[in-house]
């Protein structure tokens, strides 16, 4: 195991999510709920020395497993963060996050004026283009790129 994963402890069964940036790493909390979770321990590295990244943060929650639409919502925020599922100790599976092609309900619209943004419904959001990745909202149509979206 790399250095700078053992500064925060190793757990028996969970799922680790490494190489979030640190400035996502909130949004990151939030996406997945994990302030609701009780039954679950939680360790969290923030700011970490990576060689990769410069800097990085860690997420480690034990006795949690997600499905794999959870875990893509990370994307929105994160996409190139590496998710493993430990079992008694060992990496048993490790998984990247891909993007959906429909992004429901987390993403706000940019655009102050649509309806999203002024009425108590989920936002609804299509992949509009690739490389650099473009979200249109399903309701006004408007563009933003990935990197810029604010979270609901
Ligand atoms: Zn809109």
């Amino acid at each position: 195991m790399k250095r700078e994963e053992l500064m925060v402890a190793a757990i028996q069964n969970g799922t680790v999510i490494d190489h979030i940036p640190s400035s996502r790493l909130f949004e990151v909390v939030r996406l997945l709920h994990l302030e609701d979770i009780r039954q679950s321990s939680i360790m969290v590295g923030y700011n970490l020395k990576s060689r990769k990244m410069g800097h990085k943060s860690i997420i480690k929650i034990s006795d949690k497993f997600f499905t794999d639409a959870e875990l893509n919502l990370l994307s929105v925020v994160a996409p190139n963060v590496t998710l493993c599922i430990i079992k008694d100790f060992e990496v048993v599976e490790k998984k990247r996050v891909t993007l959906p092609q429909t992004i429901a309900g987390i993403v706000k619209c940019a655009n102050p004026k649509c309806i999203t943004n002024n009425e108590p419904m989920p936002t609804r959001f299509v992949v509009s283009q690739e490389d650099p990745i473009m979200l249109r909202c399903e309701y006004c149509e408007k563009e933003q790129s990935l990197e810029k979206v604010k979270l609901v």
